[in-house]
């Protein structure tokens, strides 16, 4: 039993051994991703409730790898989080969307996510302005989504950097709403300009009353405090009727379109189309 535990023991390690090669391999190949440009972007269309007039796009990062083919952002962000790449992939990705939506000729909105730990720089609001210059780009066409734990790490430095941004006329969106365990707290200490309403309730509005509850609630918050609510993965015409009843702003979700490359949306970011 004695010889049997320690052969247990020594495949163990060795498939820890495997799982941190296989790391160290991952994190080395994005370090070489984002200095090679192996990183690119979907958008996701955001079209106002009623109108589904075109509002803006959300920029979702992938990874087309060489070998492991486009790789979602759930893999790499949370690796490039632990291993310090998240500021130079968080650059990245706002430099791409800020250079891409200055190509359009209709002013839409272009939405960034970015990271908590993005906030760790105390003068990400000056790069944030320099890479907009940079890119011929507006504030008033950039919009930040963040989520709260960004204002639990480091209250005071967070919201000093969100009220830079603001005054620069960047527009910010509260990503996740309702996911976290203090998203009312965290609305008062901010004014947020939205609040995106997560697709885990958005997705049960049919077969879920406490889920319709509690997006009914979140509208009348928004009303109430006068930021505007999305509503996230919006996926079937009954969610889409409901949210136009209760009078939501905007919706996204597969059923207006999935995150795809832009050239697949060119009609809708020239001219008058919608
Ligand atoms: P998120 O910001 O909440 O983005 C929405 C996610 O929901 C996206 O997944 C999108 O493809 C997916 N989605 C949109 N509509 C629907 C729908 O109708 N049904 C379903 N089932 N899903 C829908 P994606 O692109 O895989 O991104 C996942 C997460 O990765 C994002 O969640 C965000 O937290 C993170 N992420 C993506 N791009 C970036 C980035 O550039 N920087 C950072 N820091 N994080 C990013
Ligand atoms: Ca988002
Ligand atoms: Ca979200
Ligand atoms: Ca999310």
């Amino acid at each position: 039993a004695k010889a049997e535990g320690r052969n247990t023991h020594r495949i163990f390690a060795a498939a820890m051994d495997a799982a941190a090669a296989e790391r160290r391999e991952l994190e080395s190949d994005l370090r070489r991703a984002i200095e090679e440009n192996e990183l690119t972007l979907h958008y996701q269309p955001q079209v106002t409730t009623g109108g589904r007039d075109l509002v803006g796009f959300e920029a979702l990062v992938r990874w087309q790898h060489p070998a492991r083919g486009l790789i979602p952002p759930s893999t790499f962000v949370p690796l490039a989080e632990e291993c310090g790449l998240i500021m130079p992939l968080g650059e990245w990705v706002l430099r791409a969307a800020c250079r891409e939506a200055a190509t359009w000729t209709r002013p839409l909105k272009i939405a960034v996510n970015l990271s908590p730990l993005q906030f760790q720089q105390a003068d990400l609001a000056e790069r944030v302005l320099a890479i907009l210059a940079e890119a011929g780009l507006s504030p008033t066409r950039l919009e930040l989504e963040i989520t709260e734990s960004v204002i639990i790490n480091d209250m005071e430095r967070a919201l000093s950097i969100l009220r830079r941004l603001k005054a620069l006329g960047i527009s910010i969106a509260m990503d996740d709403f309702g996911t976290g365990y203090s998203s009312l707290a965290t609305l008062q200490a901010f004014p947020f300009d939205k609040i995106k309403i997560d697709r885990a309730f958005v997705g049960h509005v049919e077969g879920s009353p406490q889920a319709a509850v509690i997006v009914r609630a979140v509208l009348g918050l928004g009303r109430s405090l006068g930021m505007g609510v999305v509503a996230e993965g919006v996926e079937t015409p009954h969610q889409m009727r409901f949210l136009t009843d209760e009078s939501c702003d905007e919706v996204q979700g597969y059923l207006v379109g999935k995150p795809q490359p832009i050239e697949r949306f060119t009609r809708y970011i020239h001219g008058a189309g919608r």
